[in-house]
């Protein structure tokens, strides 16, 4: 497994690491691997909703938060461009409210996956994004920041917004509705790539403000 390591961290990819998979502390990892690395990423946001680190935010995942604050603070003091990660929209946490979850157009809520036409959840983002700031990282890497695929979302908030677009009413709009027409088709897809932006929007001024306030 060690040579597994170097010989990746030397072809210089940006290796993301789970703090769970790692059983040494990240002094030694560091000290043992800090010369093939110029960069590197760490989980910090999982699919589960919980956070690495000591949050005010999200439920945290007990027993990490010292490797954490030891990983980023090692990895900046060596000059190493330093990741952490953020799944966005997959969180079961934050899902357990069912209105959060994102629904297909039959109705099938989708259990740990946020609608992403959720300005409260865009906001509850935003909130860990100033978190992360906090400590000395390059880079916030965001996964899963989009609709999941095209038969998303069919919620009752989503159905209201869009179906007035496509000359719909919201219970009556279904996805064979939207395929059978590609201007209806067209307006979902810009629609849904406008929520996304959005959501983004809103996560990137959080890290802005940050660099503004160093
Ligand atoms: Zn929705």
């Amino acid at each position: 497994m060690k040579q597994n390591i170097r010989e990746f961290l030397m072809q210089k990819a940006l290796i993301l690491f789970r703090s769970e998979d790692i059983d040494v502390s990240a002094r030694e990892f560091m000290s043992t691997y800090a010369s093939y690395m110029q960069e590197v990423g760490i989980v910090g946001k999982e699919p589960n909703g919980h956070v690495v680190f000591p949050s005010k935010t999200a439920p945290v995942e007990e027993g990490y938060a010292e490797f954490f604050d030891e990983w980023v603070t090692l990895s900046e003091a060596l000059e190493i461009h330093t990741a952490v990660s953020m799944d966005l929209y997959t969180d079961a946490w934050f899902a357990r409210d069912p209105k959060y979850q994102t629904m297909t157009a039959s109705g099938q809520l989708m259990p740990h996956q946020i609608c992403p036409n959720r300005e409260e959840f865009w906001e509850y983002g935003a909130e860990i994004v100033k978190e992360l700031g906090a400590y000395p990282i390059d880079e916030i890497l965001l996964f899963g920041v989009g609709f999941i695929r095209d038969e998303f979302c069919f919620c009752d908030r989503c159905r209201k917004e869009f179906a007035p677009l496509v000359d719909q009413e919201p219970a009556r709009l279904t996805h064979a509705y939207l395929t059978e027409n590609p201007d209806y088709h067209d307006k979902w897809h810009e629609w849904r790539t406008e929520k996304v932006l959005q959501g983004l929007r809103v996560l990137q001024s959080a890290a802005d403000s940050l660099i503004g306030a160093e």
